[in-house]
């Protein structure tokens, strides 16, 4: 049994983009790495043990059933962080094993309390607040009952953190609104000190606010997509390498994306290739067939827009992508024959295709495209 593609990550690209990102940040902030989605697509199995090595000892999820993987494979001195959706079996669980979790309205933590007095143990919280993002987070109004409910149960609670989520800062466009967050969530910061809790990790900042509103930084940041190697958008890499001397791109691609040539046929001229009209062949062509579709997620979008190496050459990807296949055109490929290599995301002869080369077209594509690749998909660890 074989699948149609396989994923590898670079343990030597990982260790040094974690590294690199620790230095940058200084040591005082603390990284949590966010490995939601499957690690971005990575592999939460394989990307946490290599992140441990790297130093890494905090892990951010969305959602319980994340927090059980991660719980499964890392050190015990490791801490993970729930930030989004949990069943009460996952919040009875949490609770019951140490497992740190975003706080976001009354009713959870009221139940996170009926926990710990079961257990006999402390919920580790992290209080979210609304600052402007408008998702999930306690309002001022609604931060008078929760200081109460802690303040009167202190020894049920650790309260961990006190943290909130900006709403796009990767782009310029949002500064004003971001700036306005920073301001509200340092005054709730003091409000709630002044009520007696002291939270120990004050954490706000994505991989965007962390490189482009360094103020953010605070205590910890939750850093996702630029441990894998890619920024969050073209304007957080230029903001990055503004200052600095050395212009060109300090992080490394950690996951490539690999399949082979399933098929070759030729196209006469004038004839359509794959489903409708979308693209016709102008002179005579040679197609190769790539067993890899949307279904395995090659995003649709990528139809006639897509890049893939074959044989150390970049070549286009014609037609529309289909639910299990690809086209592209290997006219220009000599000796081009069944079982070469495909390469969809990395690099072959000196030749890459990084997803970045995709971002022209939609901007959150490096996060859906990763985030979007099937669990199944085997991931392999490369050592070199
Ligand atoms: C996903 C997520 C992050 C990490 O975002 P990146 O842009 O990948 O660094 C941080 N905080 C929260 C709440 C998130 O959901």
């Amino acid at each position: 049994m074989a699948a149609t593609s396989r994923i590898e990550i670079n343990k030597a690209a990982l260790i040094h983009n974690l590294t690199f990102l620790q230095s940058y940040l200084g040591e005082q902030v603390k990284i949590s790495s966010v490995v939601k989605a499957n690690a971005y697509g990575h592999g939460i199995e394989q990307f946490i043990p290599i992140a441990e090595e790297a130093g890494v000892q905090h892990f951010s999820v969305f959602s319980g059933d994340e927090a059980h993987r991660v719980y499964q494979i890392k050190q015990p001195t490791s801490d993970i962080m729930v930030m989004g959706w949990m069943s009460d079996d996952d919040l009875e669980w949490a609770v019951r094993s140490g497992v740190e979790f975003f706080v976001f309205e009354q009713e959870k933590l009221e139940t996170a309390l009926d926990y710990a007095r079961q257990y006999n143990t402390r919920a580790i919280i992290h209080l979210e607040v609304e600052t402007g993002m408008n998702r999930t987070g306690f309002s001022q109004q609604a931060l008078h009952k929760v200081v109460k409910l802690i303040t009167s149960n202190e020894q049920y609670f650790r309260v961990r953190g006190l943290c909130t989520h900006y709403a796009g800062a990767e782009s310029i466009a949002n500064h004003v609104r971001v700036q306005k967050q920073i301001k509200k969530y340092n005054r709730i910061y003091k409000w709630i000190t002044n009520r007696g809790i002291h939270p120990e990790l004050r954490h706000t900042a994505c991989s965007a606010a962390a490189i482009a509103y360094p103020r953010t930084r605070m205590d910890m940041v939750r850093i996702g997509i630029l441990q894998y190697g890619f920024w969050p958008s073209p304007e957080t890499f230029i903001h990055f390498v503004h200052k600095r001397m050395e212009k060109s791109d300090v992080l490394k691609r950690v996951l490539s994306w690999k399949s082979q040539v399933m098929s070759i046929k030729k196209v006469k001229p004038g004839e359509f290739v794959s489903y409708g009209t979308y693209y016709m062949a102008q002179e005579e062509k040679t197609i190769a067939i790539v067993p890899v579709g949307y279904s395995h997620g090659y995003s649709r979008s990528l139809s006639n827009q897509g890049r893939v190496l074959i044989d150390g050459h970049r070549v286009p990807v014609i037609g529309i992508v289909n639910m299990n296949m690809l086209v592209a055109d290997v006219t220009q490929v000599p000796d081009v024959k069944k079982g070469d290599e495909v390469v969809l995301i990395g690099d072959q002869d000196g030749v890459s295709i990084t997803l970045a080369s995709f971002a022209d077209f939609n901007n959150q594509l490096n996060y859906e495209l990763l985030a979007r690749l099937p669990l199944d998909i085997p991931r392999a660890i490369m050592n070199q």
